[in-house]
């Protein structure tokens, strides 16, 4: 018997969408992603780009909540085999003291969780290729077999991309990095300059972040303006250890094999001039590449890969019987809240369009 409804993803929209389509009756199979070191390396672990970041201040229902509250209400809502993904957060020397926002991986946590307590089926494994051109459509896992639905629903969100330098590559977890959560309190880092590169929110945040490791970050960009949010570029022309070098790309990451990243040399985009600067890491904030590589020749993608929603307001593919939610389809919003969103669209586009069909 195929599945009603497949959805590939596990990011908010990917979660949401299991809520609803749950608790429609449709006893969702969700594709959660693969531990493997290749989605280590890429940033496409389970529980996407919410479980790389430290504070979510913008999701709508999570003010500051006290540290110990929270503790309180995560080991009530998770089984014993999941509060331990986030008990660091409440127990112990990394503990934190009074007030915060939600973290993200805390938040993901519940939201999985939410899933599942409505009947949703979890696989952890990723679907390597789909054929959508015949119904039912036909998904193959990873480490596993090939499993058959009615309604597929993508939502393998995006993730962090690299300058693309040779040197960057021979670095990588070694100094070079695009998660300043997952890394930066790694003992190279402690106490010594680092570089941001990149100018949006994601940069700010990381760049406010590694403050907490670093004696000063560097960050790097390319113009003369920040793209971040106004409360963003606030706190980084604020903070006494955040320096921003306008005008610069980077040009070249310095190190050796034994010592890792020991610097970096910038050029300006105004005159070409070259600079080196002394640092031990140098972590990427950059923009994203949406995770649909897997579904070339078989949806409608943009040029940058991102898939189409082919009618306005709907989650509609360029195959009917798929719907696709969150930052997968999203190269202009990419919020956790408006993935979110959109996931609950997708379920309830699935559950009607089968319900049309008589499925
Ligand atoms: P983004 O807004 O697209 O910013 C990417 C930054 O990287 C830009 O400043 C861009 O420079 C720079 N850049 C791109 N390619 C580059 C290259 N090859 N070399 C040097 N610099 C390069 O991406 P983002 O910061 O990841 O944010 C994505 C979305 O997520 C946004 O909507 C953002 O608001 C949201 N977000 C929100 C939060 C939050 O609210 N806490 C946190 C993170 C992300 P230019 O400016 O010159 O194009």
């Amino acid at each position: 018997m195929p599945e009603k409804v497949v959805i590939i993803g596990s990011g908010p929209a990917g979660w949401t969408a299991a809520i609803y389509a749950a608790r429609a009756g449709l006893t969702p199979l969700v594709f959660e992603g693969a531990l493997t070191p290749d989605n280590q390396d890429k940033g496409t672990l389970p529980l996407g780009q919410l479980n790389l970041t430290t504070e979510v201040e913008n999701f709508p229902g999570w003010p500051f909540v006290d540290n110990a509250a929270l503790g309180q209400f995560a080991k009530s809502a998770l089984p014993a085999e999941r509060y331990v993904n986030v008990q660091h957060n409440y127990e112990g020397k990394r503990a934190h003291q009074g007030k915060r926002a939600a973290f993200g991986p805390e938040l993901m946590e519940f939201m999985r969780q939410q899933a599942l307590n409505f009947g949703t089926r979890i696989i952890t494994d990723d679907i390597a290729e789909v054929d959508f051109g015949k119904h039912p459509f036909k998904l193959k896992q990873l480490e596993g077999p090939t499993h058959e639905a009615l309604a597929v629903i993508v939502a393998t969100g995006a993730r962090a991309n690299y300058l693309g330098l040779p040197s960057e590559t021979r670095f990588k977890n070694n100094g070079v990095s695009a998660c300043a959560v997952c890394d930066g309190a790694l003992p190279r880092f402690k106490s010594k300059p680092l570089v941001v590169v990149g100018g949006g929110d994601s940069a700010i945040e990381e760049a406010s972040y590694l403050t907490k490791f670093a004696s000063q970050v560097y960050l790097i960009h390319r113009r003369d303006q920040l793209r971040a949010s106004k409360i963003m570029q606030q706190r980084a022309l604020e903070h006494p250890r955040i320096t921003i070098k306008w005008n610069r790309v980077v040009d070249e990451v310095l190190g050796s094999d034994e010592a890792g990243v020991t610097g970096v040399r910038l050029k300006s985009t105004a005159d070409g001039t070259k600079e080196e600067l002394e640092c031990t890491g140098m972590f990427l904030g950059i923009g994203h590449t949406p995770n649909t590589a897997f579904l070339k020749g078989q949806l409608e993608l943009d040029a940058a890969g991102y898939i189409v929603w082919t009618t306005k307001h709907r989650t509609f593919t360029s195959v009917e019987g798929v719907f696709s939610a969150g930052d997968v389809s999203d190269s202009h919003y990419r919020q956790a809240v408006t993935a979110a969103g959109t996931g609950c669209m997708a379920a309830l586009d699935a559950e009607r369009w089968l319900a049309e069909k008589g499925w």
